[in-house]
């Protein structure tokens, strides 16, 4: 049995990875379970699966779980045991599905640990790629990656990366792929999450609606498989069938397609390098036809021009974009500035926020505190 640590088990991905556990009760054993506030969802869970360990970060919703668990399941509380629960001898694989900032020590944990980390979380990366890299490396931790483009890469990357040109993530463009920028003024939270093809939690939709998603993934990308700002390219593609694509200096091109369901990638991070079932029903090639293609339009989509901008300013400026993201979509959600401010806060916090080069895990942490209190600050300008 592999015993399964996942980290943000009542998030969207956290769903979707006990579906496919669902599927291979004798293969994955639930080792460990986290969530932050949600105490009804997690005392569900902990009734099915039976883990040794339920982390709830949030003490009140601990405390709340503890009192009324009836099996042998220890319940632990605050952000430090994510870590306890990521590292654990026992822990063979550790899905990295809680969503931002709050999910990186965990992520850097299990690589420090040498685990199997199935990295959901891309923040970790944006944050302290370097730092987390190193980590992965030093210790022999096994990263697979748990987002549809970059999953794409590394299995059209599985014959090797000889005579590699580039690479492109597609990106479906969100629920206003089509709508003037002078119509994106009035949009609401609940217009900004409802994408037309993937079902994800509150923040990653609004990247995705702004595409700040898409830009850290550059970022996302470039750690993962060693590439320059150059070398990642961009590919609107509504439908999104096809996930990513390799290009090769011999003129081929090779692609992984799908239907738009995480557990596809989920069970690929969990099996690999076999293959799984996962639940998701084969690809109809004619069911889905025509396939289009566009170039991304950034002057529309200015959070993806600056993801890129910060990539190639490289050091402090990667996590101060996206805690300023963090902060102005959390504003946003909570409809006190509007979806066009999220982006204008981002431009300033990184044109206000001092560049530098952080060598340690501290100084990320320090940075990305600042950048959130200059985007705080910011956004009163904007209310
Ligand atoms: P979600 O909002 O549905 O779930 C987030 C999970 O994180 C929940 O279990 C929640 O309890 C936990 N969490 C939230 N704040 C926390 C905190 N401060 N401390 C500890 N735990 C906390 O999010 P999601 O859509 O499942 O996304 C999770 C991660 O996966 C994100 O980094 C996202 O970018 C990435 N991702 C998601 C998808 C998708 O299809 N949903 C696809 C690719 C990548
Ligand atoms: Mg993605």
């Amino acid at each position: 049995m592999i015993n399964l640590t996942l980290l943000g088990a009542t998030g969207s991905i956290g769903q979707s990875t006990l579906s496919v556990v669902d599927l291979h009760p004798q293969t994955f054993n639930v080792f460990a379970l986290s969530a932050n506030t949600n105490w009804q969802r997690m005392l569900s869970l902990c009734e099915k699966y039976q883990p040794s360990f339920a982390v709830m970060t949030d003490e009140v919703a601990a405390e709340q779980l503890s009192q009324r668990l009836q099996n042998d399941t220890t319940v632990l509380s605050g952000a430090k045991a994510l870590e306890t629960i990521a590292s654990h001898t026992y822990t063979d694989q550790v899905m990295a599905a809680i969503v931002g900032a709050a999910g990186m020590a965990s992520s850097l944990a299990a690589a420090k640990a040498g685990k199997r980390i199935m990295l959901a979380n891309k923040e970790s990366l944006v944050l302290a790629g370097d730092i987390f890299m190193q980590a992965v490396k030093d210790n022999n931790a096994e990263l697979i990656p748990v987002d549809s483009e970059h999953s794409a890469i590394f299995q059209c990357l599985q014959g090797g990366v000889s005579g590699l040109n580039k690479i492109q993530l597609t990106a479906s463009g969100g629920p206003f792929l089509h709508t003037p920028l002078s119509k994106l003024t009035s949009i609401t939270p609940d217009q900004a999450c409802a994408h037309p093809n993937w079902s994800m939690g509150r923040k990653i939709s609004v990247d995705s609606a702004t595409m700040m998603n898409k830009g850290l993934e550059v970022i996302e990308a470039h750690y993962l498989f060693n590439l320059p700002a150059e070398k990642i390219d961009v590919v609107m593609h509504p439908q999104s069938i096809i996930h990513s694509s390799v290009y090769f200096d011999d003129g081929s091109t090779l692609s992984q397609m799908g239907n738009p369901d995480m557990r596809t990638v989920i069970s690929y991070a969990m099996s690999y390098p076999d293959r799984i079932s996962s639940g998701v029903p084969a690809l109809n090639l004619t069911k889905n036809s025509p396939l289009e293609f566009y170039p991304p339009d950034f002057n529309k989509f200015s959070c993806l021009r600056l993801a890129f901008e910060a990539l190639k300013q490289g050091g402090s400026a990667m996590g101060t974009i996206n805690a300023a993201n963090e902060v102005a979509v959390a504003s946003f959600l909570d409809e006190k500035i509007k979806f066009l401010d999220i982006a204008k806060i981002i431009e300033k916090t990184l044109e206000i926020s001092n560049h530098f080069y952080p060598t340690c895990l501290s100084e990320v942490i320090e940075n990305d505190r600042t950048a959130r209190l200059i985007a705080s600050k910011l956004i009163q300008f904007y209310v």
